[in-house]
């Protein structure tokens, strides 16, 4: 299906989730309805344990819902099975977590080809890309280091790199800047500003900082089980 400016790019209704907890279930999600079109950038705050991961991680496929429909681009990701979910996340998902999560035997350039080599791309085109990228976010002479060589914002700008390589039609960022200092998140958010627009992706970014909230045109809370 053809999705033009406007429409729905993701479209979550009535999505639950729960997770044992002892004899008990806790029931993270209760009916998540969400609504993100093409272009838009939406900020997710609330409470620690709220569930905005568990949120994040149903949307990008790499966690199945209870109950509840989840479409992107008119596919309905929860009727995905586990290796169409691979392909999905690979595809069509740019994924920024807390923590870089990045491959710590591999350089800063490998980890951004991952994904590209990963859906079976030739080395040499990744490669370019990779560089390209991670020379648009001021990180040329970083190419060759391990992520333990890098500054934390550095392994950032890396996760930032990798999370686009694909060219995603959606960016999910999970707390990016959580673990940073102050000056190092403010400069985070600016180039995730920057690649969002210039880009003009559709993108989520969970965030405890209500000023990164407040820099985005819509924001919205999870409490309750539900995005209000
Ligand atoms: P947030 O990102 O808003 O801090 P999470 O989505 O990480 O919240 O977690 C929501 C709740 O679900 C928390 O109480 C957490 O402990 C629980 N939870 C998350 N993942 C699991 C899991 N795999 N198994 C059991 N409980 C989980
Ligand atoms: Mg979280």
């Amino acid at each position: 299906m053809a999705v033009g400016n406007g429409e729905a790019l993701l479209s979550v209704e009535g999505l639950c989730k729960s997770y044992p907890s002892g004899e008990a279930r806790l029931q993270v999600l209760d009916g998540v309805d969400l609504i993100l079109r093409r272009g838009e950038t939406l900020a997710v705050t609330g409470a620690s344990g709220s569930g905005k991961s568990t949120l994040l991680h149903l949307v990008g496929g790499m966690e199945t819902a209870d109950s509840g429909s989840i479409r992107f681009a008119g596919l309905e990701v929860s009727g995905l099975d586990a290796s169409q979910r691979a392909s999905y996340r690979n595809r069509e998902i740019g994924f920024v977590f807390q923590f870089h999560h990045l491959l710590p035997e591999f350089s800063a350039l490998e980890n951004v080809m991952m994904p590209l080599l990963l859906r079976r791309d030739p080395w040499t085109p990744a490669a370019r890309r990779a560089r390209e990228l991670l020379v648009e976010l001021g990180l040329e002479e970083r190419l060759q280091h391990r992520p333990g060589e890098l500054s934390g914002g550095e392994q950032q700008r890396v996760a930032l790199a990798r999370a686009l390589a694909g060219e995603p039609q959606l960016l999910l960022a999970d707390e990016p800047t959580g673990n940073l200092d102050d000056a190092t998140s403010e400069s985070i958010h600016r180039l995730l500003f920057q690649t969002q627009e210039q880009r003009k992706l559709t993108s989520v970014i969970v965030t405890h900082d209500l000023r990164l909230a407040g820099l985005c045109r819509r924001s919205c809370r999870m409490e309750g089980g539900r995005l209000h």
